[in-house]
């Protein structure tokens, strides 16, 4: 077993902190919703606190706060990107995952570097500029340096407009000489989910492999961090054990890596238990999250860590989507796949996808649906490619000037897909829309979204500030 320090996710804590504020009177969640409007974030036993509220009034006021704190922070903006699944081979064997060893009913495959490229075209024509790679954990004969020649294949794709400009990483955890030469191959985040952080409940779910080590997951995030990845991000599969334990946990994980460096992850996912093939855990969860509980999950998280994205995939239905954009997500995937090879071959709902997708629409109906909903879909990527991450862009973020940046280059970049590749109708949408937010601006934000909007009219692709 991997060493980590003694104290690092202190159940024994998490109990008695859920314990102690298990019952706040409505005076007390009200100060603490009052606190969470500060966007300073909240303290474990505020957060034990707001996890147990159920009464419709006090659970309204939550979602307020929620909105209002994500409408100051984030604006209307939503982040756009689609996963890549490049290979379905793995060696562990979580109860919950059709790519699990021992499943032998799916197929087995794993990309070439050629149809890697191919399915890269088949994104980039449907419009998307941020890719986050998925794969299981074991890699072809090559090895990790499989995963690393991917990255380059992904970004070497160029087409009439586009290219993908950031990829994301959600692989297995590495050595921190293997973090090290992740950071070189140019990716955005590294991202990785402890899945749950109940020991116990870990151990029972992951029976074989190297995803066996608790701590070896748990800590791989500082071996990230310590090689020099800036913005890494967390998550839970939220259904495995009690939310309110995966949470306070959670806020211990980023508490912990706040402490040592300065700087806490970049974005928190929310996966929920979706059924998968030949798994019984993942059709009938051992701690089901029902959706109340589960859009009372996402405000929490917004008010406990304000400037953290939140990552809401097409696990979800639509539905469910469109409800916790006014909570607190910040990021989506759309029209995603999760075989590997899905977008070339254009198949829905693969038996060999890693699970059963919520939301099957394409990129165009998700970008006229959200547009509709006034939400700005955002296919920015300025801020990593400037270099501010991290620190960085936590000392933009805090003081609210990253919205002179983000306003201004989700414009331009929801601009840009609009002329390249919406059809007719989600353009009319989306074009309105661009034209109304400039209208509600002001002062220097809106100078700069002008002028970059202008700039993608008269075709100039890839504008930002
Ligand atoms: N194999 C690597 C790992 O396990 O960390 C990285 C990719 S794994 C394919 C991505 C994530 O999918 C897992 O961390 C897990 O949270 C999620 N996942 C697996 N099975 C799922 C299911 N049945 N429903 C929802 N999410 C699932
Ligand atoms: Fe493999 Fe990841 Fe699925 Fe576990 S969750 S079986 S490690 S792909």
């Amino acid at each position: 077993m991997y060493n980590v320090p003694a104290d690092f996710i202190n159940e024994q804590k998490i109990w008695e902190v859920l314990e102690t504020n298990q019952n706040p009177d409505f005076s007390k969640i009200r100060e603490i919703l009052a606190k969470a409007s500060e966007m300073k974030g909240l303290n474990l036993a505020d957060v034990a606190a707001l996890t147990s509220i159920s009464d419709p009034e006090m659970l309204a006021e939550l979602f307020n706060t929620a909105n209002e704190v994500k409408e100051t922070i984030y604006g209307k903006r939503l982040v756009i990107f689609a996963p890549l699944y490049i290979s379905n081979l793995c060696e562990n064997e979580c109860l919950y995952c059709a790519f699990r060893a021992t499943n032998k009913d799916i197929v087995r495959s794993v990309l070439s570097q050629e149809h890697i490229a191919n399915e890269v075209k088949a994104l980039i024509n449907q419009g998307h500029k941020r890719v986050l790679l998925v794969a299981g954990e074991s890699y072809p004969k090559e090895g990790f340096q499989y995963v690393l020649d991917s990255i380059k294949t992904i970004y070497d794709v160029k087409t009439e407009h586009g290219e993908v400009r950031r990829v994301n990483v959600n692989v297995a955890p590495l050595k921190t000489e293997e973090f090290k030469t992740l950071k070189e191959s140019g990716i955005g985040t590294y991202q990785i989910f402890q899945e749950t952080y109940h020991r116990e409940t870990y151990s029972k779910v992951h029976l074989g492999g190297k995803k066996r080590d608790y701590n070896w997951r748990a800590w791989s995030l500082h071996r990230a961090m310590e090689a020099g990845i800036d913005d890494v991000g967390i998550g839970v599969l939220f259904g495995l054990f009690d939310y309110r334990f995966e949470i306070l946990a959670m806020m211990q994980h980023i508490a912990e890596l706040e402490a040592k460096f300065g700087v806490g992850p970049h974005t928190i996912s929310v996966p929920r238990l979706e059924p998968a093939t030949n798994s019984d855990i993942a059709s009938h969860p051992p701690f089901p999250v029902s959706n109340i509980d589960f859009r009372k999950i996402v405000a929490i998280l917004r008010l406990a860590v304000p400037y953290t994205g939140i990552i809401m995939s097409t696990r979800e239905t639509a539905k469910m989507r469109r409800e916790t954009f006014a909570l607190g997500v910040s990021q989506i995937s759309a029209g995603s796949r999760t075989n590997p090879g899905g977008y070339e071959e254009e198949t829905e709902d693969d038996p060999s996808g890693q699970f059963s997708l919520g939301d099957h629409r394409p990129l165009d109906e998700v970008i006229r649906d959200v547009a509709s909903m006034g939400y700005i879909p955002s296919f920015c990527t300025a801020c990593y490619r400037l270099g501010r991450t991290g620190q960085d862009f936590m000392d933009l973020a805090k003081p609210g000037d990253i919205k002179l940046h983000c306003a201004p280059n989700a414009l331009s970049s929801f601009k840009e897909y609009l002329q390249n590749y919406a059809t007719n109708g989600t353009a009319e949408v989306g074009n309105k829309l661009i034209q109304n937010t400039i209208n509600d601006m002001s002062g220097l934000a809106r100078q700069r979204a002008e002028k970059l909007v202008k700039r993608v009219e008269a075709g100039r692709d890839d504008v930002y500030c």
